[in-house]
């Protein structure tokens, strides 16, 4: 599903990406950890083409995302969902408007836009804040919604960026489970980058530990966390597993 090879990118003089090599298969969900700046969100905005890389090759699917024009670029995004790291709703919008805003830009008619954020708003199981603006939610909530808003144009894949590192651990654990559960009955393949051990225990099937620009270790989790390679020794240094 998705094939990187040999993957390098600079700003300017800086190499941020060594010669990536990764392969994520369709409908798993494939962790990306690392130490703080060592290339993980550039990845995934390479991934979605936001970012242009230097080198190497990058294919989701069949697509190559090095070759595409604005225009084709703007309609492979649509397979594609994003969760950042702090939320990105737009405050001035209620939920409701939140969720229908990438539906809006692609002039999808009223009654369709109606219907879908209305099976997401099911989805994302915050039934009685349709009309809410952010501010009025908690954080799990606000994280819920930027989830439903990511899913609105029914991506194929499904990249979180930090998606759950905001928040305590309750409010953590219900997006898991929110996120396995449209892993498991939509079929989305997802990428998970993130800095907590535990989220990558619980979720993810394969994951990467990513150190300097490079792919240092990869595997099931098991197989990993088994192998301890040093990057993942200094993570767990830093932070709770
Ligand atoms: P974190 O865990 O803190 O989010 P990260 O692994 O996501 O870190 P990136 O955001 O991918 O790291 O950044 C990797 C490196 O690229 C950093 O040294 C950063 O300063 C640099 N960088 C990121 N974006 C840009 C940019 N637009 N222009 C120049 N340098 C950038
Ligand atoms: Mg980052």
């Amino acid at each position: 599903m998705i094939e990187i090879k040999n993957l390098r990118k600079f700003y300017g003089n800086l190499e941020v990406l060594k010669g990536i090599d990764l392969q994520i298969e369709k409908g798993k969900i494939f962790g990306l950890v690392g130490r703080s700046g060592t290339g993980k969100s550039t990845l995934l905005r390479c991934i979605n083409g936001l970012e242009k890389y230097n080198e190497g090759s990058l294919y989701v699917g069949d697509v190559d995302v090095k070759n595409l024009s604005e225009k084709e670029l703007r309609s492979f995004r649509k397979d594609i969902g994003m969760i950042f790291q702090h939320f990105s709703l737009l405050e001035r919008l209620t939920v409701y408007e939140n969720i229908a805003l990438p539906l809006r830009c692609w002039n999808y008619d009223k009654s369709f836009i109606d219907k879908r954020v209305r099976e997401l708003l099911e989805v994302i199981d915050i039934p009685d804040k349709t009309n809410s603006k952010p501010r009025e939610l908690s954080g799990g909530q606000k994280q819920r919604v930027a989830i439903a808003r990511a899913l609105a144009m029914e991506p194929k894949i499904l990249l979180c960026d930090e998606a759950t590192s905001a928040l305590d651990p309750k409010s953590t654990k219900s997006i898991i489970s929110l996120l396995n559960k449209i892993n498991k009955d939509l079929g989305i393949t997802m990428v998970i980058v993130t800095h907590e051990m535990h989220v990558l225990r619980s979720i993810c099937e394969e994951i990467a530990i990513i150190e300097d620009g490079r792919i240092e270790a990869v595997g099931s989790v098991e197989k990993v966390f088994l192998n301890q390679p040093p990057a993942l020794k200094n993570l767990v240094g830093q932070k709770e597993i």
